[in-house]
């Protein structure tokens, strides 16, 4: 019988699709790389359905895609060998939750906004916040791509809460690893592994995690600066002041303007920060006066929103504010993550690139944990400019590397920076492909991804 035929047969008629519009779909992520259509799409509701898929893509050598949402930055969800996209975006249920122990057992394709939403009732929240995409990430994406968000300052990555997995590695085999103790010192740590692995080990079936409690009291901010590296030399300062900061995202001016641009925001066009403490009402005030001291001295003051603007709805809409800035433009970009003093001089270093190559250059994000989004717009059909903001890309990677960074602070390698990996992981490279093979024998689970077999 054709593969089609047996992996039709082995979930529900609504659970496959080789129509059209819906391989289209899964396809493509949010990156700004072709899309390749896969030969066919599986919706699994559970592991076995997951582990049959698999066991039949293994005896066939027929690659598989792992998809949740489908937000990924990279390319990591671009079925790039076609083959199956496995589909796990109806599989949304808590499967156990534990308040007392701060912990939730939920399914890979449950939204991280629609899990916060529940935990809220009980006083409890998932933290990580990925900024713009918390109403669509998954939390099997989030934990796949190690996400990090706005809150990731005070409160960590995903993986910082990733307590047990059930896995389905390569040959269909489902296993749990990992247990529900918060400190552990058995064995070889194989959920730090699968987390920020793209799919590319195992696909996650079922994710215990835990918890932080909502905060007491929250106090916002915002300070606006005269320029991007003093904005840049107050956060490095804060950080080293050792402020207890739980969110503080910076805005390069040209982020500004295209959210006012998109949004008609009236803001002033000035480089900021936005910054969000945690915690009783006393400690709140004392930390924002000791922020506004560091921003003052950086050459900052205050910057006044207008009556019930909010900073993280604004920061909610930078990449679509530049996606839909300059029609005919495409998105060239980066995550890269540094140690945190380097960050003045990384900031100046994208600007000073973007400016002697003419190639628009944005800069904002998490930067309270030395992480910069360095977002380009350049025209793919104009090759000379598409070639200099790729390279601008590059040198731009280059240079967190040799500031002992990192190419992905948060989003992933996929194929987007694939070409780089080395660079960051010499010979640590061949010791992944030797683990890769140790889950996944015939190297079909999301193939040519992060590197090449
Ligand atoms: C506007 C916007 C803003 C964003 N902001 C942030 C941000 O602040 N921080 C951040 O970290 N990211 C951000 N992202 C990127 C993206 O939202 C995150 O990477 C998110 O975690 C991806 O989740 P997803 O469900 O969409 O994953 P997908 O795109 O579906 O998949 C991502 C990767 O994980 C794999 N995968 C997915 N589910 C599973 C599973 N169950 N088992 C095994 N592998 C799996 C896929 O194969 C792929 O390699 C942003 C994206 C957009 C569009």
């Amino acid at each position: 019988m054709p593969f089609l035929d047996k992996l039709a047969q082995l979930v529900p008629p609504d659970q496959y699709s080789i129509q059209t519009d819906q391989l289209a779909v899964a396809s493509k992520d949010e990156s700004t790389l072709d899309p390749v259509t896969p030969q066919a799409v599986v919706w699994a509701m559970n592991s076995d359905e997951i582990a049959s898929v698999i066991r039949l893509c293994y005896e066939n050598k027929v690659p598989v895609t792992t998809r949740g949402a489908g937000s990924a930055l990279e390319g990591s969800t671009i079925p790039l060998s076609g083959g199956v996209v496995l589909d796990l975006s109806r599989m949304t249920k808590i499967l156990d939750f534990w308040p007392d122990d701060l912990q939730v057992q939920v399914e890979p394709g449950l939204i991280y906004d629609d899990l916060n939403e529940k935990l809220k009732r009980d006083g409890l929240f998932f933290p990580p916040s990925p900024g713009g995409s918390g109403d669509v990430a998954s939390i099997g994406g989030m934990v796949s791509t190690n996400a990090s968000g706005i809150y990731s300052v005070k409160y960590g990555g995903t993986r910082e809460y990733v307590l047990e997995l059930e896995i389905i590695t390569g040959t269909g085999e489902i296993i749990k690893i990992g247990n529900r103790a918060i400190k552990r010192s058995s064995g070889y740590n194989l959920v730090d592994l699968i987390s920020g692995s793209e799919g590319t080990l195992a696909v996650i079936s079922s994710i215990t995690i835990r918890l932080a409690g909502l905060p007491e009291g929250r106090l916002q901010a915002a300070f606006k600066f005269p320029d991007e590296v003093s904005a840049a030399r107050a956060v490095s300062e804060m950080c080293r002041y050792g402020l207890d900061l739980a969110a503080l995202e910076f805005l390069d001016r040209k982020v500004i303007e295209a959210l006012n641009q998109l949004k008609g925001y009236g803001l002033e066009e000035v480089p900021a920060l936005f910054l969000e403490f945690h915690g009783p009402e006393a400690a709140l005030e004392s930390n924002r006066e000791l922020a506004e001291t560091i921003c003052l001295e950086a050459g900052g003051s205050e910057l006044m929103l207008a009556e019930g603007q909010r900073p993280w709805e604004i920061r909610h809409f930078a990449t679509d504010a530049i996606k839909y800035r300059q029609p005919g433009y495409a998105i060239l970009r980066n995550d890269v993550a540094f140690p945190i003093s380097c960050l003045p001089e990384m900031v100046a270093y994208c600007h000073e690139l973007g400016d002697k190559h003419g190639i628009m250059m944005h800069t904002f994000g998490h930067v309270g944990m030395g992480l910069l989004h360095a977002l380009m717009l350049a025209r793919r059909d104009n090759p000379k400019e598409w070639q200099t903001a790729l390279s601008v890309n590059d040198q731009i990677i280059k240079k967190a590397l040799r500031f002992g960074g990192t190419i992905s602070g948060e989003h992933g390698i996929g194929l987007g920076h694939k070409n780089l990996f080395k660079i960051e992981h010499g010979s640590g490279v061949d010791l992944m492909r030797r683990i890769k093979a140790q889950f996944d024998p015939a190297g079909i689970l999301n193939p040519g991804k992060i590197f090449d077999l």
